[in-house]
């Protein structure tokens, strides 16, 4: 009789959650394996504009939310571990940028202002003299205000590389599918390639989860996606790590701007925030035509005749909120499985430190029964794929 494969901890999905999740539990001393249909990262995570913030974005109303109250502490959580320290040691791992800049085009309302000035916000806001501005706003055309956040912006393909590194003969590349008892019991996973047995399964799949979870009827689970329409467009463009801010679109940024260095020197900026959110109907000419007309009002004196420019739709995968952002980190067991997202890449040290309380557990102290299936590799982000 064949041998099947066992081991203590399955989890499917390797995007930042995973792939942190896999580094956090080996390191505890659990059997760990984890499987991935495409390539690390390449989903949600090198979507996303890898900004590790505190939730001011969230309190533009002019006021703290429990959005922005839950996330406040992530970005000295995260400095800590790439200072080698931490929950998780993540040293080796870049910023792109140290700094995050909010900016407005000079209309922003005076109760922002005001609270911006507040206790409430105090170290997680410092207004700017135009003195201490970064470089891209150094221009007498720029005639609005410069706060400086706590958030910083990681380089998440050196993130998911330092993640995957230490555990890559571990990280298997298939697509998961579950085998479930009558009962709706997770007994297995099938790879494709026979079945891995664990004690413990981990969906942390994005909306790979959907499928999963659809294999569970009914689920107690139900999942939520939230398009978004990203803009990016490459050349020789000065650094830019802000979100442009107005009364205009009030309680959210209306471009949030993250700069990606390329290969050949060229810089790609890649455009989120309410542009993003507002575009997902627009064909990408039209999408592309309005972030071309906001940058050239946000920034006239940037000549961005010679850019290349693309789009990139994605969903963000989310439990169901009434199509609205949740809060925190969503981490639920149902008999041997947990389910989690992490909401945001920022909240991932906060889903771990759920996950691992929603596992019961002993570490056994040993490797997991090695697999027959390739080693998953560390995907390319949407820019590398489009230019
Ligand atoms: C455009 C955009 C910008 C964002 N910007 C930020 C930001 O600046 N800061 C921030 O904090 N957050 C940001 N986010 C949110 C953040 O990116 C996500 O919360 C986070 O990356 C989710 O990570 P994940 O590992 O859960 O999912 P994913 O990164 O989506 O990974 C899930 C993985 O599971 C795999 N998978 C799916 N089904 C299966 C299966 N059956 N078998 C095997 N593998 C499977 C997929 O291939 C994928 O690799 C952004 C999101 C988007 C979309």
């Amino acid at each position: 009789m064949t041998h099947q494969p066992h081991t203590q901890i399955a989890i499917i999905g390797g995007g930042i959650s995973g792939l942190w999740l896999l580094n956090v539990l080996g390191n505890l001393g659990y059997s760990v394996v984890l499987l991935e249909q495409e390539a690390l990262g390449q989903a949600q995570t090198f979507a996303s504009q890898g900004m590790i913030h505190g939730g001011i974005k969230y309190a533009l109303g002019g006021f703290t939310t429990p959005a922005s109250e839950s996330i406040a502490s992530m970005p000295e959580t995260w400095r800590q571990c790439l200072a080698g320290g931490g929950p998780l040691p993540l040293t080796g791992v870049n910023t792109l940028s140290d700094a995050y800049y909010l900016f407005s085009d000079g209309s922003l309302g005076s109760k922002v202002t005001a609270f911006f000035g507040s206790k409430s916000v105090r170290g997680r806001v410092t207004p700017l003299a135009p003195s201490n501005y970064p470089a891209l706003f150094a221009n007498p055309q720029f005639s609005g205000s410069v706060y400086q956040l706590q958030d910083m912006v990681i380089d998440t393909p050196a993130l998911v590389n330092a993640l995957a590194a230490p555990y890559q003969a571990h990280i298997y590349q298939c697509q998961a599918k579950l085998i479930r008892s009558l009962t709706g019991e997770v007994t297995g996973i099938d790879t494709g390639h026979g079945i891995l047995t664990a004690d413990c399964y981990i969906l942390s799949a994005g909306t790979g989860n959907a499928e999963l979870l659809a294999s569970d009827n009914p689920s107690s689970i139900a999942m939520q996606r939230r398009p978004l329409q990203q803009v990016m467009l490459k050349g020789h463009l000065p650094q830019a790590y802000a979100h442009g801010v107005s009364l205009r679109t009030a309680a959210k940024p209306r471009v949030t701007i993250t700069t990606h260095p390329c290969e050949d020197g060229d810089n790609v900026w890649y455009l989120g925030g309410q542009l993003a959110e507002d575009g997902i109907d627009r064909s990408e000419g039209a999408q592309i035509d309005i972030a071309r007309r906001e940058l050239n009002d946000l920034f006239p004196w940037i000549d961005l005749g010679a850019a290349d420019w693309a789009t990139l739709r994605v969903d963000r995968a989310e439990p169901a909120n009434d199509l609205q952002r949740p809060d925190s980190p969503f981490c639920q067991r149902s008999h041997n499985t947990i389910t989690c997202w992490p909401i945001k890449l920022t909240l991932t040290p906060m889903l771990a430190d759920q996950v691992c309380a929603a596992i019961d557990l002993k570490p056994a102290g040993c490797a997991a029964d090695p697999l027959s299936l390739s080693p998953a590799k560390p995907g390319k982000t949407p820019w590398a794929l489009a230019f």
